[in-house]
């Protein structure tokens, strides 16, 4: 897809604040610093919209973005990041879970993953809760221009075992840098609205 027109609608904490358009929304996952705002900024094609963090774990509200009055990409915010205290974390555990539960909108969750190194075990606890909702996940492995081409087949591979991925989930390797895995990304996405 295009994007031509994206709309930043609002942070929220409570469903009452979730929109109410009824468009399908695709939710976004990753570990603090995996690359997950520039995913999001390379596929809306925008500089800066999702703010890239300097301050790992600091958003800490669901940030819903419009995009072409069709579909809601829903910036989650990152996990594992170790400073954060343990009242923040239920605090994000609880209205993740609510989220990712209940919303009846959510199509997939977008769970981006460090193409470089092997799943962590935050990444591993995420990929198990959805799998155990079944919340269907399409697993996007960036920095992709950070390896040699020759090694992309085993380090998905990895990423594939650690995640005790079936055969027919999907695996999309990334680039923010070079915009490799773009059009498999929206395939994959709007197959699924
Ligand atoms: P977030 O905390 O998950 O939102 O991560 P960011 O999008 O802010 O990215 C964290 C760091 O990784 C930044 O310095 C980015 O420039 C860098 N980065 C993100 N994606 C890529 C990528 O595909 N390739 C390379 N080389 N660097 C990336």
């Amino acid at each position: 897809m295009k994007v031509h027109n994206v709309e930043m609608i609002m942070s929220a904490v409570r469903p009452e604040q979730y929109p109410t358009e009824g468009y399908p929304e695709f939710a976004l996952a990753g570990r603090s610093n995996v690359g997950k705002s520039s995913f999001i900024n390379k596929m809306i094609g925008r500089k800066s919209l999702a703010r890239t963090s300097s301050k790992p774990g600091k958003t800490q509200t669901l940030n819903f973005y419009k995009i072409e009055e069709k579909l809601f990409f829903v910036d989650v915010p990152g996990y594992g990041y170790a400073k954060v205290s343990k009242t923040e974390k239920e605090k994000w555990g609880g209205m993740i879970e609510q989220y990712i539960t209940s919303r009846e909108e959510l199509r997939a969750v977008v769970q981006i993953v460090d193409l470089r190194h092997p799943p962590t075990k935050d990444d591993c606890m995420m990929h198990d809760f959805l799998s155990h909702y079944n919340i269907p996940t399409i697993v996007i492995a960036t920095k992709a221009d950070k390896i040699p081409k020759g090694k992309w087949e085993k380090h998905k591979k990895i990423v594939r075992t650690t995640f005790n991925m079936e055969i027919h989930e999907p695996l999309i390797l990334f680039s923010s840098e070079k915009g490799m895995g773009m059009d498999e990304a929206w395939r994959e996405i709007e197959s699924r609205m």
